[in-house]
């Protein structure tokens, strides 16, 4: 059943919706179960706000166990902190936390009416889960996507082996959500060739019922986050590599210089390295353009296993 909670927020946001484009807005679909994929840093965070803020029920597959149990380590932590700052009761902690089903099987999927993807920035492994869910989940649900850089409509080509065949293909869209979920407001929504209007009003309304403001973006390389983003973080690294300044000068003046929290290494620690550089080498593959080129310490970093905050070192120790 969908709660009256979200009832409230799907009405709500389809109104608000008008204001983030003029194309007519079709009615968005309910969300009763939501699907997500990958437990890691942003899969957990995604899973945890739906349930806290719409309060719905969300399967959590993830193919390690171990990431699992580390993703439901921090959920219950930040859970217990909300308690111990009074923004919610441990009733209502207990009500979210029993709202998350974990799984190892993406089977489990086959009742979700939204699902949300959020395994490493790899573009064969993406490929490959779509071309699962298509089998997978019911014939209306949404197969949505956090990639940080892969094309969507390279996405939703994966779903249907018949390219005129739309009835898949036009289900799938990005939600790509900001790093830290719980935190974070932005979402980005991105369509490919082949996304319905439909399927943007639900993604756009369940994005909203969670708390976020969604902005859009064209289906090119990084989209406007990462496009904007990333060349900022690899240029900081070729400013260490080459001796320009230190580790601490370039952040402190990052930091201090432009009112951001954290300065540009130590935001590539807290991203992950790796996907830095997944995301890079997208950019720099699909446009060509040597702009984009990853820095050579950039590559250095993930061959010695240094991935930021996640693996315990990166620019800095953890
Ligand atoms: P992560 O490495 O923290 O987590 C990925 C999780 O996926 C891991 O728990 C892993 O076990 C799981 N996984 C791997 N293969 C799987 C499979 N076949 N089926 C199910 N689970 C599988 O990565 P992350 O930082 O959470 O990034 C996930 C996605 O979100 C990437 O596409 C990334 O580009 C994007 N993203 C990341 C950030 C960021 O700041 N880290 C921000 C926005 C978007």
């Amino acid at each position: 059943m969908i709660t009256p909670i979200l009832r409230r927020q799907l009405l709500r946001s389809a109104r608000q919706t008008r204001c983030f484009s003029s194309a007519p807005i079709a009615a968005a679909q309910e969300i009763k179960r939501l699907g997500v994929i990958g437990a890691g840093q942003m899969g957990l965070g995604i899973a945890l706000v739906a349930a806290q803020k719409v309060g719905v029920p969300v399967t959590l597959v993830d193919t390690n166990q171990a990431s699992i149990n580390k993703g439901l380590k921090f959920a219950d932590k930040l859970l217990a902190k909300d308690v111990s700052k009074e923004r919610i009761t441990q009733e209502q902690s207990d009500k979210i936390r029993s709202l998350l089903a974990p799984t190892t099987s993406m089977d489990s999927l086959a009742d979700v009416d939204f699902v949300i993807e959020a395994v490493p920035e790899i573009p064969s492994l993406k490929f490959s889960i779509f071309e699962s869910l298509a089998q997978i989940c019911p014939p209306h649900a949404i197969l949505a996507t956090n990639t940080s850089s892969i094309s969507i409509t390279r996405i939703a080509a994966t779903t249907t082996k018949d390219p005129t065949d739309t009835s898949t293909s036009s289900r799938v869209i990005s939600t790509h959500f900001m790093n830290p979920v719980p935190i974070q407001k932005g979402v980005e929504i991105i369509t490919g060739l082949q996304t319905s209007q439909e399927t943007v009003d639900t993604a756009i309304a369940f994005c909203k019922a969670m708390g976020k403001i969604p902005s859009q973006s064209a289906d090119s390389p990084g989209f406007l986050a990462n496009r904007i983003l990333m060349p900022y973080i690899n240029e900081a690294i070729i400013c260490l590599e080459t001796g320009v300044g230190s580790r601490d000068d370039i952040d402190a003046i990052m930091k201090n210089g432009t009112n951001v929290p954290m300065g540009p290494l130590q935001l590539a620690d807290f991203i992950g390295i790796d996907t830095c550089l997944a995301i890079m080498k997208v950019l720099y593959e699909e446009t060509g353009d040597s702009k984009y080129r990853p820095s050579v310490l950039l590559r250095k970093m993930v061959d010695a296993g240094w991935l930021g905050k996640k693996s315990g070192k990166g620019f800095y120790d953890y």
